[in-house]
């Protein structure tokens, strides 16, 4: 099965073709030219959605199985803040560095220096035999101080519950045991293995 991640973030890709080595993976902009895609959805299954029918769309081959992902960081702090617009939350053209310093500077105007967070992804599977969505969730704490280099976005401020270090500095291998994105592709490889 030919499966098209609708995605060109590359730690997403990196995390993805990892848990998925048993499948024949491509990236869509290994394909085809990567195109703008307006991520306009009110929740992460919507967003998941929109980027897995229009990269289906475009690819133009019945075969594909193309499998999306949206995904974000949940702050209690900040009542669920940023969620779906993590990606974006300091600027449309933020980098991951920007992002986690403005999420530092708002925890801290709350008067604290961490707070309950938690990681959701959902993971749109679309193709010829129509749509499916599944969801995972990390629950942690989020920090003021980043501390480590791994993973992407805003791992060097998660702490996973249970854990003492940042997802910046646990290794790959342990963060695929507690990752939002695991739990959900596990789910999403079940319904892929059932077509
Ligand atoms: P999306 O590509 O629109 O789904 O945006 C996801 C954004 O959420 C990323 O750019 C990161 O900022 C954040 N994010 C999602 N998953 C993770 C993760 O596993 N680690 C760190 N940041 C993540």
């Amino acid at each position: 099965m030919k499966l098209v991640l609708a995605t060109s973030n590359m730690g997403k890709v990196k995390e993805i073709k990892a848990m998925y080595s048993d499948f024949e993976v491509y990236a869509y902009s290994e394909l085809i030219a990567p195109f703008e895609i307006v991520e306009d959805g009110a929740d992460f299954k919507a967003n998941a959605l929109i980027k897995a029918r229009a990269v289906y769309e475009a690819l133009h081959d019945a075969n594909a199985v193309v499998i999306s992902d949206d995904s974000g960081i949940s702050v209690d702090v900040l009542e669920g803040a940023p969620g779906i617009y993590s990606a974006r939350y300091a600027g449309a053209e933020a980098s991951d560095r920007d992002n986690r310093e403005y999420l530092i500077d708002n925890i801290k105007a709350q008067g604290v220096s961490q707070s309950p967070a938690h990681y959701t992804a959902a993971i749109a599977i679309v193709s010829a035999k129509g749509e499916e969505t599944v969801h995972g969730w990390m629950y942690g704490t989020a920090i003021t101080q980043a501390r480590g280099d791994g993973g992407f976005g805003y791992d060097p401020l998660f702490i996973p519950l249970g854990y003492e270090q940042t997802l910046g500095e646990l290794s790959p291998e342990i963060k695929v045991t507690l990752s939002h994105r695991s739990k959900a592709l596990a789910l999403a490889k079940i319904l892929l293995q059932q077509r």
